[in-house]
């Protein structure tokens, strides 16, 4: 005779009704998780309710960052880094399309029986549409950014109601705390974490205006990328590349489009994932691969022979460029287009390139996000930061207030 299993507690939850306030009020990034029976969990895996950066660390792969170590306090837990790009790119992936491709032979090889994933909607190519992903065609519509907020966690219920025991799960950072959190309540054997970097990201609306204010030509945009030659680069349906440089954006204007959560955000490497791949470590053109552990290294020897790859470098001075941008950014300084271009071209050939590029960008990220949560919720400030982030921002002087 079989024991009889008992519901799970969590099952008996109700998801957040459409239109509801989220827990994690205006911080809410909306990661999926409400969207479930799983929002039982959500006070301690909320990643804007319950910042456990360290604890989840240790439970994932086996310690948490060592703080003496100042490659790890930058970029997280990691056995390898690596620069590395597609020998074939996926045409239409944001970069080469690594991550389309582990995930294509993840399911190809039998590893995993689906991969959490994230198309766009048929009405819009920017709206996101998470899946669980059961064939390499539906792996593939899901390639290149959807560069807004996406509830990819939305689709963990059905991940259990399917009886699915092996998963991937391709995910930004905020949805990997929360997933992580609620790992052992998913009813699997094993879950596999390829993750991506994410910084500043927006709302469907907030990225609506950020096309419109800083693109020619908003409506035929199919991608971009803030890329390490301090541009924006969009390319069109064309084909064509316009090049914006950063320090033309107008700032006033954009200011407010950047979500609440991604401006108190201090996860912008991923830190839980097994495997990261991004592009901000690398030399101009390449990937920027961060393995994490053991499983992640098994993820990557997947498709090691389809890469070219090369050491990470390091380049550059990044400190003074990221005093500078402090008050910059607070007074919403936006140079002209002429010296914005000028700008960019010197700050080209002298900046900070390879893995100091990479600390240059966190560096003003997390200055900027640290003053944010100080100013608007400082009741929150000493939980929410973790170790590491505080010890990156103490290397600058900050305003008082
Ligand atoms: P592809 O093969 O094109 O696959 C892209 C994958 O991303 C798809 O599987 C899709 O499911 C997933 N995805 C798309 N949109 C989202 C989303 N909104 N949320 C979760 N998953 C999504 N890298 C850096 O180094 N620095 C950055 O500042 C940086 N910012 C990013 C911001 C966002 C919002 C995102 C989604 C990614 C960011 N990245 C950043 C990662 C980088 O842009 C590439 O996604 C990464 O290098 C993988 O490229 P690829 O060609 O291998 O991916
Ligand atoms: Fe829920 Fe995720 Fe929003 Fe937190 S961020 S309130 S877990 S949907």
């Amino acid at each position: 005779m079989t024991a009889v299993q008992p519901t799970p507690k969590h099952q008996k939850s109700k998801a957040l009704k459409p239109g509801s306030r989220p827990p994690a009020k205006e911080l809410c990034s909306e990661c999926g998780l409400c969207d479930t029976y799983y929002i039982h969990y959500v006070k301690e895996a909320c990643a804007f309710l319950n910042q456990q950066i360290a604890t989840l660390e240790e439970s994932a792969h086996g310690l948490s960052r060592n703080l003496d170590n100042p490659d790890e306090v930058y970029f997280g837990v990691h056995q390898q880094m690596m620069a590395a790009r597609k020998q074939e790119p996926i045409p239409g992936a944001q970069w080469t399309g690594i991550v389309s491709t582990i995930a294509c032979e993840m399911l190809d090889r039998g590893l995993v029986e689906g991969v959490v994933c994230v198309q766009n909607t048929p009405e819009d190519r920017f709206g996101p549409m998470p899946i669980l992903a059961r064939t390499k065609e539906e792996i593939l519509a899901a390639k290149v950014n959807k560069p807004t907020l996406s509830p990819n966690l939305s689709v963990l219920e059905q991940v259990e109601q399917s009886g699915m025991k092996r998963l991937l799960v391709i995910g930004v950072g905020c949805q990997i705390q929360a997933l992580r959190a609620v790992q052992k309540e998913l009813g699997l054997e094993k879950l596999y974490i390829l993750g991506t970097p994410c910084v500043d990201n927006v709302s469907r609306e907030g990225l609506q205006k950020f096309l419109e204010t800083t693109s020619k030509s908003p409506e035929t945009v199919v991608h971009y990328e803030f890329m390490q030659d301090f541009r924006i680069h969009f390319k069109h349906e064309d084909g064509s590349i316009e090049k914006v440089p950063f320090f033309g954006l107008n700032t006033k204007e954009l200011k407010d489009i950047f979500a609440p959560s991604c401006l108190s955000c201090f996860d912008y490497v991923n830190s839980l994932a097994d495997l990261v791949v991004g592009y901000m470590g690398a030399p101009y053109g390449w990937q920027w691969i961060v393995v994490r552990n053991q499983t992640g290294q098994e993820m990557l020897d997947l498709v090691t022979e389809q890469l070219e790859t090369q050491p990470v470098m390091s380049r550059g001075d990044r400190r003074a460029a990221v005093q500078q941008s402090i008050p910059a950014y607070d007074k919403a300084v936006t140079l002209p287009m002429w010296a914005a271009k000028l700008m960019g071209v010197a700050i080209e050939r002298i900046g900070p390139k390879g893995l100091e590029y990479a600390r240059f960008s966190i560096d003003s990220h997390f200055t900027r996000n640290y003053l944010y949560v100080k100013r608007n919720y400082p009741e929150k400030l000493e939980a929410h930061v973790p170790e590491f982030a505080k010890q990156i921002v103490s290397q600058y002087q900050l305003p008082e207030s």
